[in-house]
């Protein structure tokens, strides 16, 4: 246990700093920390590698808990990884296993324990298509439980867990995936053209602080659709049963903000849908405060209001 700041453990690189953090490496760690919190009526604050969420620069009188336990194994088809896991490390591995379901979602940071959170998703894979069931720490209830695919609710970029219900009640300790034995496919060039179509794409947290894409692709319905493509001869529609998903980088890049500063954070030069935060000067307000004109201007122009990708933490 200690302090830190959330400057240090997020791929943003904003936030204010910690009072209690505590990585766990097991479950009996996990009880331990939230035993802590409770018996000094201190909330609770679940982090992983923390490149989904934005934390408010107001410092954080609460206890952080990482969960670092991080062994994989392997039944059948079936893969059990605990939340420590670095979800890349858990596809590389299921490739060279010549297991098939989740290779195109190569290169995605973070860890496991994160990865149902927002049904993680790219080039046409999410977690949901694979996923057999979860167990996590109920915080109120003091017990371990599971989850299947149907408790989870899964959605676009969404779960059960991302209701404001449900919202860090939850600590997930191990993930189960039911992964299918590979026949045809070549799932490590799959990979290699997924790690290298990214690495053109999109901005490595590693080098410029980002949080990935930081709106959700809007979907819209017909007659918005019909009303939009009239005017708009280039814009891309996606068809997702009634409704047309369209991506969100189109319209910021149409609303001018592609590579546009404000203050000390600005719109990636590579991709519309990423914020960056170039020297890691921005806070958090500069960050909302970018967000907010990218969301009034596409609004203003399309009548789509976009939706945060990234979780906005006010702790
Ligand atoms: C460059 C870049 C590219 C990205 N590309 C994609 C992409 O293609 N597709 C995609 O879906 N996402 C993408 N993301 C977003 C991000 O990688 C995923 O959302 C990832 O799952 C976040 O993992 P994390 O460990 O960093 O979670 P964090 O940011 O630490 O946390 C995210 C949420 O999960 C909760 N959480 C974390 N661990 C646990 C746990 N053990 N138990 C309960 N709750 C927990 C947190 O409280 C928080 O609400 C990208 C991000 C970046 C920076």
């Amino acid at each position: 246990m200690g302090e830190k700041n959330f400057r240090d453990i997020t791929s943003l690189k904003v936030g204010g700093s910690i009072k209690h953090f505590f990585e766990v490496k097991n479950k009996e760690g996990l009880v331990r920390a939230v035993i802590f919190a409770k018996s000094n009526k201190l909330p609770i604050f679940t982090i992983g590698d923390g490149t989904d969420i934005a934390v408010s620069d107001d410092d954080y009188n609460g206890v952080v808990i990482k969960y670092i336990g991080n062994n994989i194994s392997y039944t059948g088809n079936n893969v059990t990884a605990e939340s420590g896991v670095n979800w890349d490390k858990l596809v590389e591995e299921t490739v060279n296993r010549n297991l098939q379901g989740i290779e195109c979602l190569s290169g995605i940071p973070g860890t496991v324990g994160a990865a149902p959170i927002q049904n993680i998703g790219a080039y046409g894979q999410e977690l949901s298509d694979i996923f057999h069931n979860l167990t996590a720490y109920n915080i109120g209830k003091e017990k371990f439980v599971t989850f299947d695919k149907n408790d989870c609710k899964f959605g676009y970029r969404s779960s059960k867990f991302k209701n404001i219900k449900f919202w860090q009640k939850f600590i997930i300790t191990d993930v189960i995936l039911k992964l299918n034995k590979n026949k045809k496919l070549d799932l490590n060039k799959i990979r290699q053209d997924i790690l290298k179509l990214r690495n053109e794409k999109l901005e490595d947290p590693k080098l410029i602080p980002n949080a990935g894409s930081f709106f959700i692709n809007p979907f819209v319905n017909f007659k918005t659709k019909e009303r939009l493509e009239k005017k708009y001869r280039d814009m891309k529609f996606y068809v997702t049963g009634d409704k047309f998903k369209i991506p969100a980088g189109y319209l910021i890049e149409k609303a001018g903000w592609k590579g546009k500063s404000l203050g000390p954070v600005k719109v990636s030069d590579k991709h519309a849908l990423v914020i960056i935060n170039p020297d890691g000067k921005g806070t958090f307000k500069d960050i909302k405060k970018l967000a907010d004109a990218i969301i009034k201007d596409v609004n203003k122009i399309f009548g789509i209001k976009l939706e945060p990708e990234v979780q906005y933490i006010n702790v």
